[in-house]
């Protein structure tokens, strides 16, 4: 887990002013990845006070614009942020209960991922989603 420095520097990095809002999303999603804007509200509000919900949407839209954060919005679910960025991975998504979790590579045939036709554009990221059912709402549905 980074430290608050380690924020600063990201923060300055991203030609990004330092500010305490900034550091505590940044650390509220770092330690919560996939989290909702809610439940980073709330962890930001744990260490920061009484932060705006207006602030923490200002504070995501900036830190995702300035690419320290990464927004996915899978089909039927709000908007989700993770600190994981630039290394086009993937995600698997649970259909019963919306968790969400890492894939790093996509491999294999089939969903392919090389456009049959690129259509001349200069290709830097697919985004693939799986969806599925999670163990715990395996289990869950196995044992009722
Ligand atoms: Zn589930
Ligand atoms: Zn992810």
């Amino acid at each position: 887990m980074p430290t608050a420095s380690d924020f600063e520097r990201m923060l300055r990095g991203a030609s990004l002013r330092v500010t305490a809002p900034r550091i505590a999303v940044l650390s509220a999603v770092h330690g919560h990845p996939h989290a909702d804007t809610d439940s980073i509200i709330g962890v930001v509000r744990q260490n920061l006070g009484a932060v705006s919900h207006q602030a923490v949407y200002d504070v995501l839209r900036a830190l995702t614009a300035a690419g320290l954060l990464r927004r996915i919005e899978p089909q039927g679910s709000v908007a989700r942020y993770e600190a994981r960025v630039g290394d086009n991975h993937h995600h698997v998504v649970c259909r019963s209960c919306g968790s969400i979790a890492d894939v790093d590579c996509t491999v294999g045939h089939a969903p392919c991922l090389n456009a049959s036709d690129d259509h001349g554009f200069v290709i830097d990221e697919a985004e693939v989603i799986y969806w599925g059912i999670c163990p715990e709402c395996t289990n869950a549905a196995s044992s009722s």
